[in-house]
């Protein structure tokens, strides 16, 4: 196995959600956690990387940095959203190749998948059709960051890996009305509406898609257990291998947070993939298997969005 245990190990992207909730399990590994802060050092910034990379020679990566945000922010942010996220994916891949580090990992999406592949979607089903339209720019960036770790794997014998979460949630989520992912905006819908007295709230689509959520603390155990474990060319899939249709996934929300009113659906809004549910035979035939429910998770979500509020 690979040891984390005295060695420098740099969190790209520790004030996102998925960063946040490395830096949180990394603290129980006996290992030099490295941070820097975006006002010190833009990942976009080619020169700025590889500088820093000669200077700090982090041995251990976790690819944790992308710019993120749910079917509105994806399918309207299409130009910043393939920009930064290559740009990202190439400066920090080829920074930690020139500067010899010993492992990496890059976090993909399950984004990446065709929009009609098989579903529980595998992870060799990667570029055998059509991405879903709404959020191709960023599956597109996530799919170069993925034939990046390839390409040095085999040319250079770099231990780089890729992962492949599912929709993931919890604290430090981004809960703006508009650009954020489901499991935040209906978060803090049902909570506004309990607080205002408002009887409708507003669901955005029919209701009939499917979708898989991970929470994050979830997904950095997993994250940490294969950086230990995994090294092999192939992707590897990160979820529960289980999902719910949106509609009834609000209504799951709506009791958490203590809203009785009315759902309605606004069709006008886009669905975005019909279906998204990860394959994970992979990973838990290599031992890893999560463990927060749902309902657990949505409801330590939904204290960390309250303690956010005060
Ligand atoms: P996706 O998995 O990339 O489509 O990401 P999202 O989390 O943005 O959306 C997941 C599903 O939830 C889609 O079918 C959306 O139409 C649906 N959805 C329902 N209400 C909302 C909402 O208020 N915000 C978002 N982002 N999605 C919503």
């Amino acid at each position: 196995a690979f040891e984390l245990k005295g060695k420098s190990v740099y969190v790209a992207g520790h004030r996102g959600m998925v960063g946040a909730a490395l830096v949180r399990r990394l603290e129980r590994e006996d290992a030099r956690l490295v941070t820097v802060d975006r006002r010190e050092l833009d990942l976009c910034n080619q020169a700025a990387v590889f500088d820093w990379f000669a200077r700090v020679r982090p041995q251990v990566i976790f690819l944790a940095a992308a710019k993120v945000g749910g079917i509105v922010a994806n399918n309207t942010l299409r130009a910043e959203f393939i920009y930064d996220n290559i740009a990202i994916a190439a400066n920090v891949i080829h920074a930690a190749h020139q500067n010899g580090a010993e492992k990496l990992m890059f976090l993909g999406s399950s984004c990446i998948y065709p929009k009609l592949a098989p579903q529980p979607l595998r992870e060799d089903s990667v570029l055998t059709g059509p991405l879903e339209p709404t959020n191709e720019p960023y599956a597109i960036a996530k799919i170069a960051g993925i034939k990046m770790v390839e390409a040095y794997r085999s040319q250079y014998g770099s231990d780089f890996i890729s992962v492949m979460p599912t929709n993931l949630y919890g604290p430090g989520d981004n809960y703006h009305p508009e650009m954020s992912h489901v499991v935040a905006a209906l978060i803090r819908r049902f909570h506004e509406a309990k607080v205002s007295g408002a009887t409708n709230v507003v669901v955005w689509g029919t209701g009939t898609p499917r979708r898989e959520f991970l929470y994050v603390d979830d997904m950095a155990d997993a994250c940490v257990y294969l950086m230990k474990t995994y090294s092999r060319p192939e992707l590897i899939n990160i979820g529960t291998g289980e999902d719910i249709a949106i509609a009834e996934f609000a209504r799951v929300v709506a009791e958490i947070v203590g809203y009785s009113g009315e759902i309605s659906f606004d069709t006008s809004r886009p669905d975005g993939t019909p279906r998204k549910l990860l394959d994970v035979g992979r990973l838990n035939g290599l031992g890893w298997r999560a463990t927060t429910s749902l309902h657990d998770g949505l409801k330590r979500a939904y204290a960390a969005y309250l303690a956010g509020l005060a």
